[in-house]
């Protein structure tokens, strides 16, 4: 036996209990009380709580928009992820356009996060419009370890309906997970050419430009399609209640619909947009109001979403500050970092969350959804010993400062949590303790994804 936590209160996906965790090598090798372990490092844990590590699975690293990199790469990304308690992220391998296909696409993300990796990593694949049709593409990118595909309702790389029902149906065969991004591409054009032509441009009126009724139609007609071809669907970064709402709806009638929010739509409104850092707090979909925050807690506790990520984006302060208008402002966050803490101190200690509903919302679902369970999301033995022993009595103000964000901000600044992780395991090394990163570049691997 290698590494021993003695003394500690373990969480999984069940149940909280008193118990001790073995770590041999890189795995979880037991879980009980009072464990003996011969020659094995003790840590004493008494009073902390060991979760298995989070899985941020959305997050954006080094990721191109014109002529734009997001400030965090995949050194800085995966560095602030294991400082966070995040020991699995799982980006996306999009096709430069046009003419680059999927697994191209694929490698040469591969290939980016590699030598630089500080966690665990998989991977989500973009698919383009026409590339729904591509089914040997499809397959291939499966078999490489990518189960789920990203499409968009917006933006220029939207694919139709049709298209998206095309892929829903593909992706039912090949075992696969579609997502998708809800916003209603027609709505969010009206809009957008009323306030231009209005001149209301100011980041003021981000979100008025991207309406909660967009979100709401573009989720409705999704679940209308995967509905139709009998296709289980994934809607990232849920933001309105109409959303949830409609989710909850298709879910209890049987469909197999999952929902994915933010920390920023669970805790920020959009009276962000109105305040003098306003372009910082800009992202698609937008802050909405305090009743979707509300009615976004509600259903998260129901089991209505699953899943808890951050689409962490991160522009930095200099590119957000060039922006001049809500059309032409970087639009994205930072978050991994910050997703464990929020979660425990607004989740668990408001009531809205029990420490279980925590860890299935931030590990156990995520890695069933995208392929990584029982490897990742599970303290059982033989899961990886990716852990978290997290101090529920330490308090912490979020300020940049402590954060290891290269975007230079924190839409959290000032919040008062308590709870917070005291150190990171990944695969059993400690690569965070008591704020010093202790990981290194590379160390972290692709975890290919299985049907
Ligand atoms: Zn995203």
């Amino acid at each position: 036996m290698d590494l021993l936590l003695k003394g500690g209160w373990v969480v999984t996906a069940a149940r909280v209990e008193q118990a001790d965790v073995a770590i041999k090598g890189e795995k979880i090798a037991a879980v009980g009380p009072d464990l003996a372990a011969p020659g094995a490092v003790v840590r004493d844990v008494t009073g902390k709580y060991i979760l298995p590590g989070a899985i941020d699975a959305h997050v954006h690293y080094q990721m191109p928009t014109g002529d734009l990199l997001t400030a965090d790469d995949w050194f800085t990304g995966t560095r602030l992820a294991a400082c966070g308690g995040v020991t699995t992220v799982i980006d996306y391998a999009e096709p430069a356009s046009p003419g680059e296909s999927l697994t191209e696409a694929l490698t040469k993300r591969l290939e980016e996060a590699r030598d630089q990796a500080c966690v665990d990593y998989g991977l989500h694949q973009v698919v383009m419009p026409g590339q729904e049709e591509d089914e040997a593409e499809l397959r291939a990118v499966v078999e490489k370890g990518v189960t789920s595909f990203k499409v968009f309702t917006t933006y220029a790389q939207r694919l139709s309906l049709a298209a998206i029902s095309h892929l829903l149906q593909q992706a039912r065969r090949l075992g696969a997970l579609v997502t998708v991004h809800c916003e209603d591409h027609e709505i969010i054009t009206a809009k957008r050419e009323e306030l231009i032509a209005a001149g209301q441009t100011d980041p003021a009126y981000h979100a008025a430009s991207r309406p909660a009724e967009a979100e709401v139609k573009a989720i409705r007609d999704v679940i209308a399609l995967a509905g139709e071809a009998g296709a289980p669907v994934y809607i990232v970064h849920v933001s309105t209640g109409g959303g949830a709402e409609a989710i909850a709806a298709a879910r209890s009638k049987g469909q197999q619909v999952y929902g994915e929010t933010c920390p920023h739509y669970l805790l920020l409104t959009e009276s962000q947009y109105t305040g003098p850092d306003s372009r910082l707090f800009l992202m698609c979909p937008p802050l909405r109001t305090a009743a979707d925050n509300e009615s976004l807690w509600r259903h998260l506790a129901a089991g209505a979403l699953q899943v808890v990520a951050t689409d962490h984006c991160s522009y930095s302060r200099v590119q957000k500050a060039a922006g001049t208008a809500f059309y032409n402002t970087p639009s994205g966050v930072p978050g991994t970092e910050t997703l464990l803490p929020l979660l425990y101190s607004f989740g668990v200690r408001n009531g809205w969350l029990t420490l279980p509903q925590l860890v299935r919302v931030l590990s156990t679902n995520p890695a069933r959804l995208f392929g990584l369970y029982p490897r990742k999301g599970s303290l059982r033995p033989g899961s990886d010993a990716d852990v978290v022993i997290f101090d529920p009595r330490r308090q912490v103000t979020l300020t940049a400062a402590n954060l290891h964000s290269a975007a230079g901000y924190t839409v959290f600044e000032g919040f008062h949590l308590q709870g917070y992780p005291e150190a990171t395991y990944l695969r059993g090394w400690l690569i965070y303790d008591q704020g010093c990163f202790l990981g290194q570049a590379g160390q972290g691997r692709f975890i290919p994804g299985r049907v």
